[in-house]
């Protein structure tokens, strides 16, 4: 059952990935606001129409989307709303959305490169053409107006966007400074801890962002944010947010320590260290268990734990 409680309905939407379930949150203010849509999947519709219909709404009803990030979990179901509807975000989903050739170039491109650098073998190389598959269930339309950190929602007077970088580049989440409720997207969760996906840099050629130092960056953020409760895209809603950031910052260090100390038992590529890591899981989730891999290094990396030299193999990381 769908319920309003201070003007926010939760709905919970079925998914294809292995997170499961994802949540789209109805907000009421000046204008009525679906913030995230779940996946573009016929079970995704009928979830969100079944639970606008507890509410007596419809689709009409809406007088905007905004969206957390551009995962297509999130974006999807924005194909079922009127075409004209307002459609906000970052500034940083867009090339997620436009999808543009240039961009699907470059973004082939960056990971090619990064192949070489993090001594990925040959026979691996064809999963990056397939990283993308997912997209199918993304929108197919473009943002209509951006929203960046500090902004007052439009249509949602006391709702202001904070910046939450690190699991995605177009990541924002919601501050309602009345009660402190936080919608958070994929930032905080109860029981996993989002992956720090890499993406390729903001222009050709330029350097990569380092998603686990903007996750870190961004979970201090919250910390000092009077929130009372996040509404979350996954799970259930979070209350004792302090100790969960903590238990979140605190579990990281202690993954990059532990590959710390692999890399100082033996001298190591990323693709090396991520077989060790994961030493099943990687052989179905590759482009994940690299990500988290990556973000392991860009850690210690910027902690001075350790140091990269390149060889024939990529580069091979050692103690410092
Ligand atoms: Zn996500």
């Amino acid at each position: 059952m769908v319920n309003w409680k201070n003007n926010i309905a939760k709905i919970t939407i079925p998914t294809p990935f292995p997170v499961g379930d994802v949540h789209a949150y109805i907000v009421r203010g000046d204008a009525l606001t679906l913030i995230d849509a779940g996946p573009k999947t016929n079970e995704c519709r009928e979830a969100i129409e079944h639970a606008f219909k507890e509410l007596h709404l419809t689709w009409n009803d809406f007088e905007q989307v905004i969206i957390t990030h551009h995962h297509p979990d999130h974006c999807g179901g924005i194909d079922f709303a009127p075409n004209d509807i307002p459609f906000m975000g970052h500034k940083n989903n867009q090339r997620w959305l436009a999808l543009t050739e240039e961009f699907l170039e470059e973004h082939d491109a960056f990971y090619y490169s990064l192949a070489d650098e993090i001594g990925l073998p040959n026979e691996w190389k064809p999963f990056i053409g397939k990283v993308k598959k997912t997209l199918k269930y993304s929108c197919d339309r473009t943002l209509t107006d951006f929203i960046k950190d500090g902004d007052s929602l439009p249509g949602l007077p006391g709702w202001i966007a904070v910046e939450t970088l690190g699991h995605a580049q177009s990541h924002l989440s919601f501050f309602r400074e009345s009660d402190g409720a936080l919608i958070g997207g994929d930032m905080l969760l109860e029981k996993i801890s989002p992956n720090p996906l890499l993406e390729p840099p903001f222009s050709k050629g330029g350097k990569r962002p380092k998603p686990q130092l903007q996750l870190n960056e961004s979970l201090k953020r919250l910390a000092e944010l009077p929130i009372s409760q996040v509404y979350p895209g996954h799970g259930e809603n979070i209350i004792d947010i302090l100790p969960l950031i903590q238990h979140r910052l605190e579990a990281q260090h202690s993954r990059a320590m532990k590959v710390r100390g692999m890399i100082a038992e033996t001298p190591s590529t990323t693709f090396q260290l991520c077989q060790r890591l994961f030493p099943k899981v990687y052989l179905k989730e590759i482009g994940l268990t690299l990500s988290e891999t990556i973000a392991q290094l860009d850690y210690l990396l910027d902690l001075g734990e350790i140091k990269g030299v390149y060889t024939e193999e990529g580069l091979i990381y050692s103690v410092r």
